[in-house]
C-alpha cells in the first residue's frame, strides 16, 4: 500500500497552556514519521478551537501562519468536545487517507500513532487507542470513568472498554460516520456501530501536561447521560419493570388495608398511608422525568439543528 496522508485532529477548549508543547511534540512526531517513510509529507495537524475564552485561537493562528503543517479551525462558539471533534474529522476526511483524533493535553501517548499506522497498513479501518493503565489519572477520574464503561456495557451499549476518543479512522470509516445524522453526539458509541475491520492498540495514559481538566464533574455526568440515553432504552424498560413491581406490592397492601379496615384498625394506618403516597408519588415523578429525558432527545433530534458552525479556517487564509 502506498504511504498515507494522515491528519491529526485535536479539539481545544482553553488549552493555551498546552498548545505550544503539543505543537512541538507533534511537529517532531510528524517529521519523524515522514523521515521513516511511514506517512506522506502532506500530513497535517488540525486544531479545532471550540470557542475558547483564553488565547488558544491566537496561538493557533500564529502556529499555522509560521508552520504550514498546522491548520486551525475556529468554531463560532463552544459546542463541546464531541461536536468540535466531529467538525475537525469532517474537514480532515476531505484531505487525508486516515485521521487520528486526540486531546490537546498530551494525556494520550503520541507514540501509539506509530502502532496505529502499522495496523492501518495491515488494512484495518478503525484503530482504537486503549488505555492499558491510567495510574496517573486521579483516583476519582479513574474510578468514575471505568464504572462508566461498565454501566454502558451493562445497558447493552457497545463501547470499547477504556477507549476514549484517541483513535485512527480511515477516510472510508469517516465517510460512513458522516451518515450518522444524530444531534446528541456520542462518538464512542457511534464509531463501533460503523463496523468495518477494526482493532485496538494499547498505550499508557499520562497526566495532563498543563492546565485543568475541561471536563468538570457536571460536564462528565452530562456526557455520560448523553451516552446512555442516546444508545439505550433500557432505563425506560427499567421504569416499566419498577412500575409493575410497585403495582404488585400495592395490590398486596390493598388486601392488607382491607383486612385492617374490617378489624376496625384503620386510623392506625395513617403513617403507613402517608408514606405510601410519598413513595409512589416520588416514583411516578421520577418515571415521568425519565420519559421526559427521552422526549427531550427526540425533540432535539427532530429539529436537525447543525452541530457546529465554522467561523474561520486558517489554511484557506494561507492560500490567498
Ligand atoms: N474540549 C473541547 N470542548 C469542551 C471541553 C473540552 O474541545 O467543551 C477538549 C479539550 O480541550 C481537550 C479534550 O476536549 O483537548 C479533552 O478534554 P480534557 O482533557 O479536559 O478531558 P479529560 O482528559 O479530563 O477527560
Ligand atoms: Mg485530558
Amino acid at each position: 500500500m502506498e504511504k498515507p496522508t494522515i491528519y491529526i485532529v485535536i479539539p481545544c477548549y482553553n488549552e493555551a497552556e498546552c498548545i505550544k508543547e503539543t505543537t512541538k511534540r507533534l511537529s517532531e512526531k510528524l517529521s519523524h514519521l515522514i523521515s521513516q517513510n511511514k506517512v506522506k509529507k502532506t500530513s497535517k495537524v488540525v486544531y479545532v478551537d471550540d470557542g475558547s475564552k483564553d488565547k488558544t485561537w491566537e496561538l493557533i493562528e500564529n502556529i499555522s501562519s509560521s508552520n504550514k503543517t498546522f491548520i486551525g479551525i475556529k468554531l463560532s462558539r463552544n459546542r463541546g468536545h464531541q461536536n468540535a471533534l466531529l467538525a475537525g474529522l469532517m474537514y480532515a476526511k476531505e484531505h487525508a487517507d486516515a485521521v487520528v483524533s486526540m486531546d490537546a493535553d498530551l494525556q494520550d501517548d503520541i507514540n501509539a500513532i506509530d502502532k496505529m499506522l502499522d495496523k492501518f497498513a495491515e488494512g484495518y479501518e478503525i484503530i482504537y487507542g486503549v488505555r492499558s493503565e491510567r495510574k496517573k489519572d486521579s483516583f476519582f477520574k479513574r474510578h468514575t470513568a471505568q464504572s462508566f464503561y461498565k454501566v454502558m456495557n451493562a445497558l447493552g451499549v457497545e463501547v470499547i472498554y477504556n477507549a476514549a476518543d484517541y483513535r485512527l479512522m480511515s477516510k472510508r470509516a469517516l465517510d460512513e460516520l458522516a451518515n450518522y445524522k444524530e444531534v446528541n453526539l456520542f462518538l464512542r458509541g457511534i464509531v463501533p456501530l460503523i463496523g468495518l475491520k477494526w482493532t485496538t492498540v494499547e498505550y499508557k495514559r499520562d497526566k495532563r501536561f498543563a492546565g485543568e481538566s475541561k471536563y468538570p464533574l457536571k460536564k462528565m455526568l452530562n456526557f455520560a447521560w448523553d451516552g446512555i440515553s442516546s444508545f439505550s432504552v433500557k432505563p425506560l424498560r427499567l421504569v416499566l419493570t419498577l412500575g409493575i413491581i410497585v403495582f404488585m406490592i400495592s395490590l398486596f397492601f390493598l388486601v392488607y388495608i382491607f383486612v385492617q379496615y374490617l378489624c376496625g384498625n384503620t386510623v392506625d394506618g395513617w403513617a403507613f398511608l402517608s408514606c405510601s403516597i410519598w413513595i409512589v408519588g416520588g416514583l411516578e415523578m421520577a418515571c415521568i422525568g425519565l420519559i421526559g429525558e427521552y422526549i427531550g432527545k427526540i425533540y432535539a433530534e427532530s429539529k436537525h439543528r447543525p452541530k457546529y458552525c465554522i467561523e474561520e479556517i486558517t489554511d484557506v487564509k494561507n492560500q490567498k
